[in-house]
């Protein structure tokens, strides 16, 4: 996944970026103009077509990101010890106050609450508390400017989950025709349910996890959402980063088991922002997200703002085909497969990837509606690639953050046979496979019904 930005806004760098190997587009609604959002989804639609491939769009809205106000010069220095009123009082600040214009958080915070600002680089302790104002004592940080971000990672803050321009980047994006959207700063399942009930089945959901009241409630979080991004940024600022690597091996493997497409997200490749080439740390973190079985990377400002999108890209996509191939990579994932459910679409696609591993097919081929085989097909990481052939576009286009799945748009086939020369014939013209290899292929039969997924079939690509 790529995110757009000024160093990605016209159409050769999209297509250049397209080319490099990104299969799901983020837009950024924290930054930017409609006009902008809506210039790129055209640029996307129109690559669609000229590649004859679908492309996932994701729509990121900010959500409720809480800023300290202005200073009267812009910024103050700090020392570990000192006192400074956080209020509500919208006058430029000082050394000794400056406005906190959330009194969600004045009221929510307590005595001992931690309080961090600029991404963690300063913080501070409730001290004292009284009516509009808190009172923070600095346990480090050196300074404070304008509008900062502030993070207060202990407390749950009674705040709505969508604001005012949420709604409004919401209701734009899904006229645009966005595939996903990412919820920020989620905290509860009340949080996703009241997205998904604006939504209303235009696009589907992902809710990020970003902070540690959604870690509590993770298991009741990911059953209301289609899928998850694990926010690294904002995690590793509201929990210690000592606790993201666990965390991130953790969430992976609930969404991966839960067959919901999972993304590790922020700070991939982070230097090279400024620089052509990562560091090794790098490297290893974009295969180490591989190892852990997650569905899709995702590049934040490497791709929006930095000077080498297109080789973040590159470099990223051959991390993870290289980690792909990996004898360790295919142990650790076969060591931990999901518990085959008692339902039939599930029972097919485990032995579906069971035969496939057998009889050495160079791909599997799900026919299905709704899209939910495939997603089933994709926990089982298969080592070959899924062919999804679905009859509905947006299913196709959704499917893009799925693991391993190349999702095609078919028009409705009504007999086997039919369906086995087509899938054969598409195989081939997607470069999956060639003459004489052989095909996996599951089906709803009769065809056309969804969450009918009752067939298993081997056959030749002719
Ligand atoms: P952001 O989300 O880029 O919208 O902050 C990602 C993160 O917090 O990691
Ligand atoms: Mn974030």
């Amino acid at each position: 996944m790529a995110t757009l930005g000024p160093a990605s806004a016209n159409q050769e760098t999209i297509r250049a970026l397209y080319q490099a190997g990104v299969d799901v587009f983020r837009l950024n609604f924290s930054h930017g103009a409609h006009a902008d959002h809506a210039a790129r989804v055209k640029i996307l639609r129109d690559l669609e077509k000229e590649f004859s491939m679908p492309v996932g769009i994701m729509a990121d809205l900010q959500g409720p990101k809480l800023r300290v106000g202005k200073f009267a010069s812009g910024s103050v220095a700090l020392k570990p010890g000192m006192k400074i009123r956080l209020d509500l009082d919208a006058a430029p600040g000082d050394e000794s106050r400056v406005c906190l214009p959330h009194p969600e958080i004045v009221k929510a915070a307590e005595k001992d609450s931690l309080i961090l600002m600029d991404d963690g680089k300063v913080r501070m302790q409730i001290v004292d508390k009284g009516k509009n104002f808190l009172l923070a004592e600095v346990i480090s940080g050196v300074k404070i400017s304008d509008n900062k971000g502030v993070n207060v990672p202990g407390t749950v803050l009674p705040i709505a989950a969508l604001t005012e321009k949420d709604r409004k980047d919401l209701n734009a994006a899904l006229d645009m025709g966005v595939d996903w959207i990412a919820q920020s700063f989620v905290q509860r399942p009340e949080d996703v349910a009241e997205s998904k009930k604006l939504i209303a089945g235009r696009a589907v959901l992902l809710a990020k996890i970003e902070k540690p009241s959604a870690l509590e409630h993770f298991e009741a979080i990911l059953d209301l959402v289609d899928g998850i991004m694990l926010a690294r940024g904002d995690l590793g600022v509201e929990c210690a980063p000592e606790d993201v690597p666990a965390i991130q091996k953790r969430i992976v493997r609930k969404v991966r088991h839960a067959g919901k497409p999972i993304i590790v997200a922020t700070q991939m490749l982070e230097s090279m922002i400024e620089n052509p080439s990562p560091t090794r740390a790098e490297a290893s973190d974009v295969a180490t997200a591989v190892y852990d079985g997650t569905d899709a990377v995702m590049l934040s400002a490497e791709t929006a703002a930095g000077k080498y999108p297109v080789e973040a890209v590159s470099i990223m996509n051959r991390i993870c085909e290289h980690t792909e191939i990996d004898d360790t990579y295919r142990r650790i994932i076969d060591s931990d497969r999901p518990d085959i459910e008692e339902d039939s679409s599930d029972a097919i696609t485990a032995a579906a990837h069971q035969v496939a591993h057998s009889v050495r097919a160079a791909c599997i081929v799900n026919y299905t509606t709704s899209g939910s085989t495939t997603l089933r097909m994709a926990r089982q990481r298969p080592a070959m690639p899924i062919l999804c052939l679905t009859q509905n576009n947006n299913v196709a286009r959704r499917l893009c953050l799925s693991y391993g799945v190349h999702a095609v748009h078919v028009t409705d086939v009504t007999n086997t046979t039919e369906a086995v020369n087509r899938a054969g014939a598409l195989a081939r013209g997607q470069g999956l496979a060639k003459k004489g290899d052989r095909l996996v292929l599951t089906a709803g039969v009769p065809f056309g019904t969804p969450g009918s997924t009752n067939t298993l079939r081997v056959a030749w690509v002719e």
